[in-house]
This record gives C-alpha cells, structure tokens and sequence, in this order.
C-alpha cells in the first residue's frame, strides 16, 4: 500500500528507486526467515511449481503484482508476467528458490563453532530422509548443493586490534606502478597471478632473486563454476609465502608483486567475505615466517603491478597460472606445497550462486517464452532481456516511465483496450472518423488527426518515425517521442502535460588500467 502511494504514475518516486524500496525492504520483510516457513515449490522432475508452499506463493505473487505496478505505473488490467519482466523481478516461485537456495549456502558457511554446523552437517551426511523431515532436510534434499563441500566464511577472520604483517602499496596508474617496480631496491621480489582460461583456475607464483629466476610454484584449483580468480590470486600469495618460507635464496626485505588490486587491498583486511579465508591463511603463513626468520612489519611488501607491462617475472607468473589453469598435473609437487594447499579447495559460495542464478534467470526465460506477451513484446525490441527496459528508462521521470510500459503492454487509454474492458463503446479512433481500431500502432503512425505533429516527428527521426519498434525502445528516440506524445494531447487526462526528457546520454566506457583478470 506504501509503495502505491509513493509511486504514482503521474507524479512519483522514479523507477529505479521504488524498485530498489522494494528489493531492499519490501521482499526482506515478507520473506523474513523464509527458510523456516516455506518450503521449495519446484518439483524436480516436472521442473514446474507443484510442490511445497504453493497456496504461501501465490498470496506473495499479490502483494508483487501491487509493487510491480507501482515500479512501472501500468493499468491495473496489464497481465503480471509482463509486469515483471518490465520491472526486472522474478516471479514469485523463482524468487522463493533464489531465496531457499542462499539461505542454504548460508548455512553451509557457518563455522564449527556455529549451533546450526553440526545439524546442517549430519543431515548432509545421512542422505534423504522420507518422513518428518525438517525445513534443512527439504532444503538438502532440494538443492544439489553438498554442504561439506562449501567454502567456511567466518563472521570475525581477524582480530580486529591485529596489525597487517606486511606493507601494502597500490600505485596511482600503470605508469607510476612501473616506475615503482624499477626503484625496488630489494633483492628478493616474488611475482604472482591468478588466471582464468577455458572455464579453469589457477595460480601460479615465481621466485627472483638479483633479477635472477630461481623457483616456480604453481596450483590447479579446479573449474570455474566451483572457483574464482579472487581465489586463484589469493592462492597465489600463498604460494609466494610457501616460496619465502622455504627457499634459502630468498633474502629480505622482499617485494610482493601482483597484478589484482581488490586482493591487495583485502589482503590487507580480510572480512567476511567469499574467498577471505584464503587470505587469512597466507597472513599466518606471513607471520609465521616472520617469526621465522625474526623480521619486523617493513621486511615485506605487497605491491601492485601491471599487468602486461613487458615485466618478465609478471609475463612469467602470468605464463605458469594459465598453465596451471588448464593443465591439473601441472600444480606442484605436494611436498612443496603449504599443509592448507594439499587438500582439494572447498567451493565458493559466490560460484554456486551464480550458477544457481543462471538456472533462475533460464527457467524464467523458458517460462516467459510461454507468455501470450512474448511475441509482441520481442517483435518491439529482439534483443530483450529482463534489463532493458530497465536501462531505457533509467534516467526518466515516473510519468515518462508509465507511459512506456503502458504503450509496450498495450494496456493504455486508447480505445482498443478501454473498448475492451468496457470503458469505451467503441474500439475505433475517433479522433479521424471512426473507422480504423485505435490501437498503439494507429495512435504512434497512422492516425490522420495527427499528422502535422507526425510530420515534425519525421523530420526528426527520418523513416524511423513509421516504425512502432524504434519509438518504444530506442532510447535516442526518447525526446522525440515525448515531444509528439505530448501535443497531441491524446493520453492529456491521465498524465497531463508531458515533458520533454533530457537528453541520454551515451554511455562511455571507463579506461581500466586497474585490475586485471587473465
Ligand atoms: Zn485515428
């Protein structure tokens, strides 16, 4: 009801941020703790909604269909599959898997010393159960998400008084990174990388000494819908401790050189977060060198460095992690590796999420593909997905929004649909003679009352301006659009004046010179 009311079409919040009031507040608040009280309602062999908590689904497709009509300001009588792929919202019994499925890998995460572990645990090892089962059981045995194979994110990894035992450096550009690297005055300099080619991971961390190459270490992670290149380059500082902590070569102060700023920057402060157990480990293998060989807080630092900057111990680490990438037999041997690398790596939980979401994003494409509104619909715009309507009209007001998505659905104040839900006698235009249907294509490029504003329209726009499909979803076409909307005064007495949008503005690609993901 609140949503309604802040969200007119006419005069209201704008789109993008009754949309994001409702992602933010709305759906946490309905679905608090939904885990508990519904159950899965995708059958896994019709993959159709059948089962579970169907009835708890439906009265939560309502209280949807309320918001989606206040995000995009549509009639009332517009059909709410539509409404949900205009406002980029999944419908409501895949919005309640999305849900379960994270509230799984959140259990999943939970550290030992967490009540629920060991219940989340035992379940995952029994196998299925038939009777009595629990709100987890149902989850387990929904999803194909094992448990024990997920990664363990812990609430607090460092103590929050606990110094970084290395220094961190990430230079202003790629320039000044290279100038960095050529002042070094260290001997020891170690490079890392983590890379990412034909859907595997790995990392790879080389040992210079004097300019000179003395050891390589590298680490197959596995596929990459299990890991990520976060992980793959925070296993290479890892390695690159393993190579200080057991090469005699290795002298300090010694100089860290990788080329994936965010792993520097969390390195520095692991949180709780995907991947960061990793780096909790590589800063106890750090301490547990400098207790080693008794060094201070300044013997070793982090630096950031370009990647593909013609640096040959770079190129070299970056060779070596590619390798190690798509080759499992090329990770080192296990005598040479740290205890916490022997074992098989746990899957992160943002790669099963993702996964997860691409089945959701899949199932509602099938499923949308099924709608009476699909066809229309695609024939206005070929390459729409969920988001575009979205980015068409991100920047406009409410009114210009409403008026979009009710010419789209063709549910608008035009007789066509008023004749149809009986608000007009007729279906015909009245505007020049009656007998022509007003439809959306008559009122945009064919209706004769119109066409002195058509003809301004033309100059404008060229041929385009015949053409229903380029109107409704080119955004260049916005303020011409607009501009012929609004004198002809045809929709005057449900939006009022219409005014005239700024204009897009195109957007430009930003120069990355930052991280580099192989
Ligand atoms: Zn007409």
């Amino acid at each position: 009801m609140l949503i309604r009311r802040l969200s007119r079409s006419a005069q209201g919040i704008p789109t993008k941020l009754i949309r994001q009031l409702y992602r933010a507040v709305a759906i946490p608040r309905t679905l608090y703790a939904a885990s508990v009280w519904l159950r899965p309602t995708y059958d896994k062999k019709t993959n159709s909604p059948i089962r579970g908590s169907i009835g708890v689904t439906k009265k939560i497709a309502q209280t949807q269909r309320t918001a989606a009509l206040a995000i995009t300001g549509a009639m009332r009588t517009s059909p709410g599959d539509s409404l949900e792929i205009h406002a980029n919202l999944y419908p409501t019994p895949l919005l309640v898997q999305h849900l379960l499925h994270n509230a799984l890998i959140r259990m999943s995460t939970l550290p030992t010393h967490h009540p629920l572990n060991l219940i989340v645990m035992c379940i995952a090892t029994r196998g299925p159960v038939r009777h009595h089962r629990t709100a987890i059981h149902n989850l387990i045995q929904h999803f194909t998400v094992d448990p024990r194979t997920i990664e363990t994110i812990h609430p607090r990894p460092i103590c929050p008084d606990s110094r970084t035992p290395f220094r961190t450096s990430i230079a202003e550009s790629k320039e000044n990174a290279i100038a960095e690297f050529r002042q070094c005055t260290n001997r020891t300099m170690v490079f890392t990388d983590g890379s990412s080619t034909n859907g595997k991971v790995g990392a790879a961390a080389s040992l210079y000494v004097d300019f000179t190459h003395v050891a390589t270490l590298q680490y197959h992670l596995g596929n990459d819908t299990e890991h990520t290149v976060f992980e793959a380059e925070a296993v290479g500082l890892i390695l690159v401790a393993q190579l200080l902590l057991t090469r005699n070569e290795a002298s300090f102060p010694a100089t860290i050189f990788a080329n994936n700023q965010a792993v520097i920057r969390s390195g520095a402060h692991p949180t709780a977060k995907p991947g960061h157990y990793l780096l909790f480990r590589f800063r106890n293998l750090v301490r547990h060198l400098m207790d080693q060989k008794d060094l201070n807080n300044n013997s070793i630092s982090l630096n950031w460095i370009a990647g593909h900057a013609e640096i040959e111990g770079n190129e070299l680490a970056d060779r070596e992690a590619k390798l190690a990438a798509t080759r499992k037999d090329m990770t080192s041997p296990c005598r040479d590796l740290p205890k916490n690398l022997r074992k098989r790596l746990p899957c992160s939980t943002s790669t099963v999420k993702q996964a997860h979401d691409a089945h959701i994003q899949a199932k509602w494409n099938d499923e949308w593909k099924k709608s009476t509104c699909y066809a229309h619909i695609k024939a206005l715009d070929p390459a729409h997905t969920p988001k575009s309507f979205l980015r068409l009209t991100g920047s406009l007001r409410k009114k210009h929004t409403a008026i979009y998505v009710q010419l789209h659905t063709r549910h608008t104040p035009l007789n066509k649909h008023l004749n149809r839900i009986k608000k007009s006698a007729t279906p015909n235009c009245l505007q020049c003679g009656g007998d022509q249907i007003e439809t959306v294509h008559h009122f945009l490029c064919d209706c004769t009352r119109y066409d002195r504003e058509r003809h301004i329209l033309q100059q404008k726009m060229g041929h385009n301006a015949l053409l229903t499909s380029h109107l409704l979803s080119d955004k260049s076409a916005q303020q011409a659009l607009f501009q012929y909307i609004d004198s002809t005064k045809c929709l005057h007495t449900t939006f009022g004046d219409i005014p005239i949008p700024l204009k897009p503005q195109l957007k430009t690609r930003p120069n990355h010179t930052g991280t580099h993901h192989a």
